[in-house]
C-alpha cells in the first residue's frame, strides 16, 4: 500500500532538498538542533590570526553547529591541511591552521558560498 501517509505531516521528502541523494547517501552538514540543511551563505565566518606560543595560527570561526553524523568540520580540516601543507585542528565551530594563511582563507571560503570576512589580528 503506497500513500499511507500522504497528505500528512508524517510525510517525509525522500531526497535531501540540497543534493538531491536519497537522505540514506546525503551527507550534507545538517543542524545540531533543527537537523536542517545547513547553508553556508547562513554562515558568517570570521578569519583571524592569533598567536600561540610566538607561532601564528589562523582561527576560522562561525560555523554552524553540526550533528555528529553530518559533521564535516573534520573533512574540510583534512582538505586544508593538504592544500597549505600545514597542521591544524578543529572543534565543534571553528578550524584553525598553523601559519598565516588569513587573506587566502577569506578568498577560499567566500568561494564556497560563506559570507567571509577577515577579523582582527
Ligand atoms: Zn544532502
Amino acid at each position: 500500500m503506497t500513500g499511507l501517509f500522504h497528505g500528512t505531516p508524517l510525510e517525509q521528502p525522500l531526497t535531501c532538498e540540497r543534493c538531491q541523494q536519497p537522505h540514506a547517501k546525503c551527507g550534507c552538514p545538517r543542524d545540531r538542533l533543527s537537523g536542517k540543511v545547513l547553508d553556508p551563505r547562513d554562515q558568517n565566518l570570521r578569519i583571524r590570526r592569533e598567536k600561540r606560543g610566538g607561532k601564528v595560527v589562523t582561527v576560522i570561526a562561525g560555523f554552524a553547529q553540526r550533528s555528529d553524523r553530518t559533521n564535516d568540520l573534520p573533512t574540510i580540516l583534512k582538505q586544508l591541511k593538504s592544500t597549505l601543507g600545514t597542521g591544524g585542528s578543529a572543534d565543534e565551530t571553528s578550524i584553525e591552521v598553523q601559519g598565516d594563511h588569513r587573506d587566502k582563507m577569506v578568498e577560499h571560503f567566500k568561494k564556497l558560498g560563506y559570507p567571509a570576512k577577515p577579523a582582527d589580528g
